[in-house]
């Protein structure tokens, strides 16, 4: 059969039952996993054999799921986190080491942005931070002999930046090191950002993947094509023997296809454990089964808001790279041809009590700290996430008092577009 259609992947990728098994894939709610002999079960822990044994490492639930991902964007390996701040850290973790420098773009989410700023610096991890605007010299300069990575965000939460891809991907091979997108926002029915150069995709899966608010998870993809062994002295992670393996060499037993992934499973979610729980592989398959279908009216009903919220006289400014005019619509129409996401910012009259106004007038848009939910949410970060932020502040990071993020769900738009049309009403400036 020719390649499969992105659709059909989001419904039967990564498990295929055999005769008479379950339709549905099966949730393996076991911790461990039993062998015949002690021999058969050294070979698995000198990963000379594969096979499961512990569920901290890995589940069947968990691959089958993780299988499905990783066909959606096109890779070669990948595997389930607890969380998108797992993925992210152990994204970064499995080639950067103390002493190590990564690139990221200064845009991406902000409990990213202290995962790297704060924790790994801690860790003796060095970063340095530009704009995904940036020229071509301005991200050149960004670049040390101990750069291990650059890091960005196709479509940045909630700044709502779009990252160039090829830029950045060509900055990062020039220098021998990968590009890591988080690509949390558009999902790969969107963009898969490995088509561009990117090598190592992360998710947040509790946004649209989930797509119900239903379960917390992360995953991390491996594009197979970058070539560490090109580079082996930058990663000897990859291309040096692993002494708490009898001295395997990850890229010589796995390939450059599957080396990173099988070292993130085998080293990182041994000792750091942050495995997703098979329940909630399950739940997030349910998620993945609707994707494609989801996706589509996210962003129709974010074009639709967006639109609205731009013709309406008591809105100062609207974000979004659907809209003709926005910053970044030129490069979106390039990465995004058929959609980004249906998250949409903007501003209102009145500053930071307008905002408080208009939150406090929704009916179907709900005060939440999440984005990406099949029910509309919405977020006023001066009052949320930023509220210990004096205006003056708030102007100086990029977030305005004014600001709203919307986050359009899978509602009718036209009742969408009505309570926004009565809670703008409701602003009294
Ligand atoms: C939410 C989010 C994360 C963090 O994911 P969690 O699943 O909440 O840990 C990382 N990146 C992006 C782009 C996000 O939106």
């Amino acid at each position: 059969m020719s390649e499969l259609k992105l659709g059909t992947k989001c419904v039967q990728a990564g498990y295929r039952p055999g005769n008479g098994e379950p339709r549905q894939i099966p949730i393996i709610q076991s911790t461990t996993f039993k062998y015949e002999s002690s021999a058969e079960m050294g070979k698995l822990f000198d990963l000379e054999a594969s096979g499961y044994f512990y569920t901290r490492l890995q589940n069947p639930t968990n691959d089958y799921v993780a299988a499905k991902i990783c066909a959606l964007e096109g890779g070669t390996a990948a595997m389930l986190t607890s969380s998108g701040q797992a993925a992210n850290f152990y994204a970064i973790f499995n080639i950067a080491n103390a002493g190590d420098h990564v690139v990221a773009s200064n845009s991406i989410y902000g409990g990213t942005f202290n995962l790297f700023n704060v924790t790994m610096r801690k860790m003796g991890i060095d970063f340095t931070f530009v704009s995904p605007d940036c020229t071509e010299e301005e991200l050149e300069a960004a670049f040390k002999p101990n750069t291990k990575a650059v890091f960005g965000e196709t479509i940045a939460n909630p700044a709502l930046t779009v990252l160039d891809i090829e830029k950045f991907a060509k900055a990062a091979h020039a220098h021998g090191v990968p590009l890591v997108v988080d690509n949390t926002f558009p999902t790969p029915v969107n963009c898969r950002p490995f088509e561009w150069g990117a090598d190592i995709v992360t998710h947040s899966t509790t946004k649209y993947m989930d797509g119900h608010a239903a379960g917390v998870g992360g995953c991390i993809v491996d594009s197979g094509k970058f070539d560490w062994t090109a580079y082996a002295e930058k990663f000897p992670g990859l291309c040096t023997p692993d002494e708490s393996y009898h001295g395997i060499t990850y890229t010589e037993k796995f390939g450059i296809e599957g080396a990173y992934i099988t070292k993130a499973t085998s080293q990182l979610m041994r000792d750091l454990g942050s495995i997703q729980s098979p329940q909630n592989a399950f739940l997030l398959n349910m998620g993945l089964e609707s994707l494609h279908v989801r996706m589509k009216r996210h962003c129709e009903n974010g074009q639709a808001v967006a639109e609205f919220l731009q013709a309406h006289p008591k809105v100062l400014y609207v974000t979004y790279c659907g809209l003709p005019g926005d910053k970044y619509h030129e490069v979106a129409k390039k990465y995004l041809p058929n959609g980004s996401c249906g998250v949409v910012s903007f501003g209102v009259v009145g500053g930071r009590k307008g905002a408080e106004q208009f939150m406090a007038a929704l009916k179907l848009g709900a005060i939440e700290t999440h984005v990406a939910d099949a029910r509309t949410c919405c977020l006023h970060p001066a009052s949320a996430t930023h509220r210990q932020l004096t205006d003056q502040q708030l102007v100086e990071c990029g977030v305005r008092p004014d600001m709203i993020r919307y986050s359009c769900g899978l509602e009718d738009s036209a009742d969408l577009i009505a309570d926004i049309a009565q809670a703008l009403d409701s602003i009294e400036a």
